[in-house]
Order: structure tokens, then C-alpha cells, then sequence
């Protein structure tokens, strides 16, 4: 279920539509089939303020967003997915790919975050990883 909010374009809307179907189409992955029928997404044309500090970032241009809950949306056990067009085309332009692969790409990252992966740890872990090792250049013989 795709649900429009704030006013994407309707181009976007359909993409994001064919986008999540096709996600879930994923043959060697049930678990997105599962997640592109039962998780609501939402597309909207930019994260609003609420959303951008809930992300983590206030500054940063989002392609997506994965909430356990949000007010006013519904949500479903596996929380909520948001898809943000302006976002979603920047990062497209930028990588030179087509908008319409650029959206599964971003409700698959979601999809992921929906079932407990989380790259903000996973990067906080390797920064600590990183700052305890010991290059070998500086060890002593
Ligand atoms: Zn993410």
C-alpha cells in the first residue's frame, strides 16, 4: 500500500507504486515480499523537520525513512516506511540511474531497516573498531 503525502508528483507516486511492487517480486528474498505487502509506504516530496531530527540528521537530505510508529499515518507491526521524491531524484542524478531503480533501492534499504539492520550502528561500530586498532606501521619490533 502506497499512501501520498505532501504532495509528490503523481510520476513519482506511480514510480513508487512499481517500485514496491517489484521489491517485493525480489525472487530469493521472502522477507521483502512479505515487507511489500504488509508495511505501509508513504511518499511525500521532502522529510519535514519532525522527520529529519527522528532520522538522526536535521541537515541532511533524506531518500527514505523507517519509523517503528509515526503520528498521524497508519502503521503496521513493522512500523512505517517514507519515501521522499526530491531526495530519491538528487541522489538518482547524482549516481546517473534511473529514478524508478533509485526508489526499490531506497524501500529495500527501508525494508532492511524494517527487519532490525541498522547502518548507523554498524558504521558507529566500525568507527570504534577503527579508532581501537593499532596500525601496523606505528607497532614496535
Ligand atoms: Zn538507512
Amino acid at each position: 500500500m502506497v499512501e501520498p503525502i505532501q504532495q509528490p508528483t503523481p510520476e513519482f507516486f506511480s514510480l513508487a507504486c512499481d517500485a514496491l511492487r517489484k521489491a517485493g517480486q525480489l525472487a530469493d528474498h521472502d522477507a521483502y515480499d512479505y515487507m511489500s505487502r504488509h508495511i505501509p509506504v508513504y511518499v511525500q516530496w521532502d522529510a519535514d523537520t519532525a522527520q529529519k531530527r527522528a532520522g538522526g540528521c536535521p541537515d541532511c537530505m533524506y531518500l527514505g525513512l523507517w519509523a517503528d510508529k509515526w503520528d498521524g499515518v497508519e502503521v503496521s507491526t513493522h512500523g512505517v516506511i517514507f519515501c521522499f521524491e526530491q531526495g530519491i531524484r538528487t541522489e538518482a542524478e547524482r549516481k546517473g540511474v534511473p529514478v524508478e531503480q533509485q526508489v526499490k533501492e531506497t524501500i529495500l534499504h527501508e525494508f532492511g531497516h524494517a527487519l532490525q539492520f541498522d547502518h548507523v550502528l554498524d558504521a558507529m561500530e566500525a568507527e570504534k573498531a577503527a579508532a581501537m586498532a593499532i596500525p601496523l606501521a606505528s607497532r614496535r619490533p
